[in-house]
């Protein structure tokens, strides 16, 4: 017994260290892949080192599973449990991966090179370089829509990366805490304990259903004098919540968020951001302001900065200001040797970590394939083609939505069942057995402990 103990503690201790990999092959081509998310992950995971040299850059160094994000604003899942190293990834591969925490700043498709800055705060005496790529994998995602508003950038908090997360969470218990400040004034306290959620996509019913769990069944039980303050508003500017679900879906989650008492302001459109109060056009086109102490933003995604530069440097070709255009191959149009995968770029398909998942894997055979081509073999690269799964929300009190494609059909359900379906799915998700276990572990505690209120 105590030989297979060792043994199975031995096996734990080789799987987390660094395994013998082949060093990098002047040989071999060099695949240069920018990101660390969704899109760059499942391209990794895939790709063949014995044929390719790969280098990472990202200004994260880990891999952040998204979906779970906003349970992390309420403190139902830790951060770090759904965070997984990049290297914890790439030591699998055959040969060595480069990582660079650094972010790109440019591309030059001419020369085949990028321009690289080190992210970190600590910088040594080298912190802006070039990098040469024999092919170039763009996987950088998106940025916060905010359609150029003064004030959202100072005021709101967006819901995409690990320190917006945070920086709700601290938001929020601040709020909390100076409306429970003493001699407060009621109008204070009303205004500081309004959390408003604009945008009523995915992003922002799923962090209102979050924020209504840990309202009702932590909040209200450590701050009794506060309960009947809170108060929950999703604004958003079309007739309805949800657009991409079945209506029958839409109804649902708007009659469930009606019962947990998050007011609904749809045909709302937000038109002025300032510290304490936003200003929308209200269906009756009247101009209305609403005070808030907590205000989330999440109105959808645009190009990152790099992607346009790079659409601006070749824009003969490249004629969608939405996002990178590229062909049913994934190539940059008007770059050759230049990729695209995920959030970054212009396509038919909603911006998914599903569809981003299935062109970093897509992305990876196009790669085994051309390697297969060079050495004389015949192989043929056929197009991209997406393979929807369903869509999937938690919509709050232990209750989620699911959209599923169904034999020729679609199948619309919504509860209790669905949500334990829902979190069956993310677990059986997750990249590593390291983050189920830790995100089963989050579930079991705040379960029986609550969560956490502290700030
Ligand atoms: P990302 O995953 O965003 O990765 C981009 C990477 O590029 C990051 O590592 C970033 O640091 C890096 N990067 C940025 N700039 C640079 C640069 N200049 N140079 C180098 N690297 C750079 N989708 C679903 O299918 N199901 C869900 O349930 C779901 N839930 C979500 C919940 C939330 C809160 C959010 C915000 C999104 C959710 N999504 C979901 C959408 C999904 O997260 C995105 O579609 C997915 O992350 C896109 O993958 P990506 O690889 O294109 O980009
Ligand atoms: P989104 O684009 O899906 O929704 C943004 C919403 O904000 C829209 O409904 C839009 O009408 C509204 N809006 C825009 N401007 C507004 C304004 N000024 N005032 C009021 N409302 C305004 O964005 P998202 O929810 O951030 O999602 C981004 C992507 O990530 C989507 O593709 C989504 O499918 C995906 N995602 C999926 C899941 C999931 O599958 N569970 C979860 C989160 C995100």
């Amino acid at each position: 017994t105590v030989g297979a103990i060792g043994y199975g503690a031995y096996e734990i201790y080789n799987k987390r260290h660094p395994l013998e990999q082949k060093p990098f092959d002047p040989k071999k081509r060099t695949v240069v892949v920018l990101g660390s998310g969704w899109g760059a992950v499942s391209f990794l995971k895939s790709i063949n080192t014995d044929d390719y040299n790969v280098m990472v850059v990202s200004p994260r160094n880990y891999f952040l599973f998204t979906p779970l994000l906003p349970s992390c604003t309420v403190g139902t899942i830790e951060l770090r449990s759904i965070m997984e190293p990049i290297r914890f990834i790439t030591q699998h591969k055959s040969r060595n991966v480069k990582f660079y925490e650094s972010e790109c700043t440019d591309i030059d498709p001419e020369s085949k090179t990028i321009s690289i800055t080190d992210v970190s705060d600590i910088k040594g005496s080298v912190s802006n370089t070039t990098v040469p790529y024999d092919y170039l994998v763009m996987a950088i995602g998106a940025d916060n829509q905010t359609f150029g508003m003064a004030g959202v950038r100072e005021y709101a908090c967006f819901l995409k990366e690990i320190w917006d997360a945070q920086k709700i969470r601290t938001r929020l218990m601040d709020c909390v805490e100076s409306a429970g400040f003493a001699k407060q004034a009621p109008e204070e306290v009303d205004r500081l304990l309004h959390m408003v959620v604009v945008g009523g996509g995915p992003t922002g019913v799923e962090y209102a259903a979050e924020l209504h769990d840990f309202l009702k069944d932590d909040l209200e039980v450590w701050y009794p004098e506060l309960a009947d303050k809170f108060r929950i508003t999703l604004v958003e500017a079309l007739p309805n919540v949800l657009p991409m679900f079945s209506s029958q879906l839409i109804q649902y989650t708007e009659s469930t968020f009606k019962q947990n008492k998050i007011e609904v302001l749809t045909k709302t459109m937000v038109k002025e951001v300032a510290d304490k109060e936003i200003k929308v056009m209200d269906a009756n086109k009247n101009l209305v302001s609403i005070p808030y102490g907590l205000l989330v933003w999440a109105t959808g995604n645009c190009p990152r900065p790099l992607a346009r530069k790079l659409m601006a440097r070749i824009k003969e070709a490249q004629t969608s200001p939405r996002g990178v255009l590229v062909d049913d191959y994934m190539r940059v149009a008007g770059a050759p040797d230049v990729y695209a995968i995920g959030d970054c770029t212009f396509s038919k398909y909603a911006p998914t970590a599903q569809v981003a998942t299935q062109q970093g894997l897509y992305l990876a055979s196009v790669f085994e394939n051309l390697a297969r081509i060079e050495e004389g073999q015949s192989k043929k690269i056929t197009p991209f083609e997406y393979s929807h799964q369903g869509s999937l929300a938690y919509i709050g009190s232990d209750k989620a939505i699911a959209d599923l494609p169904f034999l020729n059909g679609n199948v619309s359900v919504g509860g209790v069942a669905t949500y334990v379906f829902w979190r069956s799915v993310y677990i059986s998700n997750m990249f590593s057995f390291r983050n189920r276990f830790l995100v089963v572990g989050d579930w079991m505690k705040s379960k029986v402990f609550g969560r956490d209120v502290s700030r």
